[in-house]
């Protein structure tokens, strides 16, 4: 062969096979000149680190998006290796590129069509969004770029006293415009979609994190650039009519929107500290369907104390017990009897047709004064929800309303009785409750365990002592998955659970303890009892206390024993639950 001819790549004379044994089997040294175009040398190396930037970023991404990572660099492995073969078999250049490009790029084509299927609408990669945005951000071009699909069609809402003038007043128009608007959009969908009550935007260092109250507690949704995150903040200080310079003390304000035609109503809280500033929303849905008392499977207990015509019912739990959704849901019993109601809170949690509602703001004590006429005057309704602090001038009142009205009294205390023993504290004596309450309600909500991805063991019998179980009764607990039992992916981190996102918990119960009078109950108040045989002598008339409901859960592998404890038992320590986890594990299918 001649020394200084060029062989290209691919350049071999058709018959590919004869023209390599030719190459091959001809004898070195070939003597000088360069046997490799330099621009195809160069073309097949950009495809090669192409290809490592690209697959790169897609197991990244595979990860991020929980598509399976492993069969996703299988797939671009296979792609680019069939690409270089091909390309190497090909004798004529264009084509061999080809095929190159061809095989090299289908697993990403694939991934890409399978990746946009998974996504929200705004995350979807080449589509006309994602390519207007890439040319306005490395081409300083204007395009417009479409806004992202939301789960909901969301529109603001207008204040008293702003007008709906060509494009709606100042502070929408200021904020559609703005650059956090899509994302706080997003967020709220979100929070709402997933049934979340309150949602926070809080500051890391370089980044801020969502979090959803779910379930009564607070679980980090995502985080985002602590810029990005700040433009959404500042939309919502905007709709809410705080100061925007105002980033330290705490601000309060409040907006409306409609969210597929249903109006929401949002509580905005600002604050800051040295970290940053931190927002508060709380979603309210005054018009969401509320439970009725067969729903809480309180119709037997609880409906016939409801039908006193007068007298005093407790509704007694703690901070997020439900408490205000039972008040309503016996409101609600009441109002299907015909009677006249009324209720009054400092914010109205629900809107009811048929009922007078009044709202007494940050000052109730002070509120409820310009309305004690139409409450405790010469027609008062029949029934009355009253949920607001009392001071003694008010029992007073209530003491005398509940001999013409049902008064439902909301007391926050830790369970029933601890309610009963601080209506005591404000005025209403033994004697008084004795003649004048019909019974009450303590109300407690429990989360119940995710149901995909529950694991079931044999608890320890000391444990089931302690929670006066026999172990004949109960055969097997169930908790959240913990250590080997979740399932790792192969980078170590741990895959979440579908159904819960990894929380081990969906969904809460309410507990409740119902008290009706008894002949031995009203006997014994005469006693004026402490408040621990307050307790016995509710047990003794009947009453069923929650930390039984909470444990009839935990023996149906409803919930977890650390779960209960945690509600009722705040300073408990840790107990062996069980034998260790290997010999002792029910085995039983796992999440996918
Ligand atoms: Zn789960």
């Amino acid at each position: 062969m001649d020394g200084s001819a060029i062989v290209q790549f691919g350049s071999f004379p058709p018959g590919t096979l004869t023209g390599f044994a030719e190459v091959w089997a001809a004898d070195f040294p070939r003597g000088p000149g360069l046997y490799l175009n330099l621009y195809s040398v160069a073309a097949v190396l950009a495809v090669y680190l192409a290809w490592i930037r690209i697959f790169g970023w897609m197991d990244r991404d595979a990860r991020a998006h929980r598509l399976n990572r492993y069969v996703w660099n299988q797939l671009g492995l296979l792609g680019c290796i069939l690409g270089f073969l091909a390309f190497w078999v090909v004798p004529w250049f264009a084509f061999a590129f080809a095929a190159l490009l061809l095989l090299t790029g289908t697993p990403l084509v694939a991934y890409l069509i399978r990746r946009n299927s998974v996504v929200p609408d705004a995350d979807r990669l080449f589509t006309e969004r994602h390519l207007r945005g890439l040319l306005n951000r490395y081409f300083r071009t204007r395009l417009r770029v479409p806004k992202p699909a939301l789960t909901h069609e969301v529109a603001l809402l207008l204040k008293p006293g702003e007008e709906r003038k060509d494009s709606g007043p100042p502070r929408i128009q200021d904020v559609e415009k703005s650059a956090g608007y899509d994302l706080a959009l997003r967020i709220l969908c979100e929070a709402y979609d997933r049934a979340a009550p309150i949602f926070q935007i809080e500051p890391l260092r370089d980044q801020a994190r969502i979090r959803l109250r779910i379930d009564g507690v607070f679980q980090e949704h995502e985080r985002l650039p602590r810029l990005q995150a700040e433009s959404a903040l500042r939309v919502f200080k905007r709709l809410a009519d705080l100061n925007l310079d105002e980033h330290r003390k705490p601000q309060h304000g409040n907006f409306a929107v409609e969210l597929d035609g249903r109006r929401i109503d949002l509580d905005v809280q600002s604050s800051g500290n040295l970290a940053g500033e931190r927002l508060t929303v709380r979603i309210r849905d005054r018009r969401r369907k509320l439970p009725s008392l067969d729903d809480l499977d309180l119709r037997e207990s609880l409906g016939r104390l409801l039908r006193f015509p007068n007298g005093l019912l407790v509704i007694a739990g703690p901070p997020d017990s439900g408490k205000t959704t039972l008040g309503y849901a016996c409101l609600h019993d009441v109002l299907r009897q015909q009677r006249r109601a009324a209720t009054v809170e400092r914010d109205i949690e629900y809107h009811l047709d048929h009922a007078q509602q009044f709202a007494l703001g940050n000052d109730p004590l002070q509120g409820i004064g310009g309305i004690r006429q139409r409450l405790f005057g010469s027609e008062p309704p029949e029934v009355i929800l009253l949920d607001v602090p009392l001071d003694e001038a008010l029992t007073e009142q209530v003491y005398e309303a509940a001999s013409h009205s049902l008064i439902l009294l909301i007391v926050e205390a830790e369970d029933l009785v601890s309610g009963l023993d601080e209506l005591r504290r404000v005025g209403l004596s033994s004697a008084r409750l004795a003649k004048k309450l019909v019974g009450g309600v303590g109300t407690r909500l429990i989360r119940l365990l995710c149901a995909e991805c529950k694991v079931y063991y044999k608890p320890n019998p000391e444990v089931l002592q302690r929670l006066n179980l026999s172990a004949d009764r109960v055969e097997r607990l169930a908790r959240p998955p913990e250590g080997a039992e979740l399932i790792h992916e192969e980078d170590g981190s741990v895959k979440r659970c579908p159904s819960c996102r990894g929380i081990g918990f969906r969904g809460r119960r309410g507990l409740y303890e119902v008290l009706a009078m008894t002949e031995r109950l009203r006997e014994g108040l005469r006693d004026d009892p402490d408040a621990e045989s307050l307790r016995q002598l509710a047990i003794l008339s009947g009453m069923k206390p929650v930390e039984t409901a909470a444990l009839d859960l935990v023996t149906a592998g409803l919930t977890s024993v650390a779960e209960m404890l945690s509600l009722f038992h705040h300073d408990a320590k840790p107990m062996p639950l069980a034998l260790p986890a290997d010999s002792t594990r029910i085995p039983q299918p796992q999440p996918a």
